[in-house]
């Protein structure tokens, strides 16, 4: 068998998490699309209170007994990874699962969590409340936590520049700005390409909030020159969007000079050809 990018789809949630299918219904679709490489990542538990039941509990036993029943249920056609995405304000370890996703999704200040993908309003109070209406300092904030994930080698970094979700058409900051971007580069400077995949993350695309998958152009090229290597993931949230947008992805790779994609394994990274 060759394999393509598309084999592999190890970014994904189910109703474990916030997802909209059960995770049968998520792996039986992998199985159906040809993925061969199929991982649970579900949002590890945070402290706060609003995400119940949208992240996993604390105590994961029945979140690996169902991934290590569904491995058992493909055994020999496709195999099924347990990971989880890490989040920086999770009260657990990402220990015990097989890979995990390193992701922000919040900033803390004022005793308050503001999610960087929750909406205008979200974006608009942390700007206001944390960072004296600059909106750069929101994109450095969310960049510096980057860097504290980076820094601890995820197996894969998430969706890197996911503060720019609600900035279509700059509507919040400038993405060309030195500030910026010396802060976007900062936090993928902190990774060690040596230990960490760094996702294309096509899941603002398949909802509607972007036109290209995660990361910008820019940072793809920074992470190619630094020796890295990328992955393509969905960041599915439904059993219709596995691969959605991968050969988008895999385009961008190209264009960013990457040759080849990562697929994890339950062996191991394994590398094949963009193309
Ligand atoms: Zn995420
Ligand atoms: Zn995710």
């Amino acid at each position: 068998m060759t394999l393509t990018p598309f084999a592999c789809s190890v970014h994904t949630h189910s109703t474990l998490c916030d997802g909209k299918d059960s995770p049968e219904t998520m792996a039986a679709a992998a199985y159906a699309a040809g993925v061969r490489y199929f991982g649970v990542s579900c949002h590890s538990h945070t402290p706060i209170s609003a995400d119940e039941g949208a992240v996993l509990p604390a105590d994961m036993t029945a979140y690996r007994k169902t991934a290590l029943r569904l491995r058992e249920a493909y055994s020999g056609r496709m195999e099924v990874l347990l990971g989880l995405e890490w989040d920086s304000c999770a009260d657990v370890s990402p220990e015990g699962v097989d890979y995990w996703i390193g992701s922000v999704h919040y900033q803390r200040g004022n005793g308050k969590f503001y999610a960087a993908d929750w909406g205008e309003a979200q974006f608009s109070a942390c700007r206001d409340e944390l960072f004296g209406g600059d909106a750069l300092a929101v994109a450095e904030g969310y960049f510096a936590q980057v860097a504290q994930v980076a820094a601890k080698k995820p197996t894969i970094l998430g969706h890197l520049d996911l503060i720019t979700k609600l900035n279509a058409g700059g509507r919040f900051f400038d993405e060309q700005a030195p500030r910026y971007r010396a802060a976007a580069l900062a936090a993928l400077h902190a990774a060690d390409p040596r230990e960490t995949l760094l996702e294309i993350n096509t899941g603002g695309v398949a909802r509607g909030y972007r036109e290209t998958p995660y990361p910008a152009l820019f940072l793809l090229r920074e992470w190619r020159a630094m020796g890295g290597r990328i992955i393509l993931t969905a960041d599915a949230h439904s059993a219709d969007t596995l691969t959605f947008g991968y050969a988008q992805a895999s385009a961008l790779a190209v264009q960013a000079g990457f040759c080849t994609s990562t697929l994890l394994t339950l062996s191991g990274c394994v590398d094949c050809p963009l193309r």
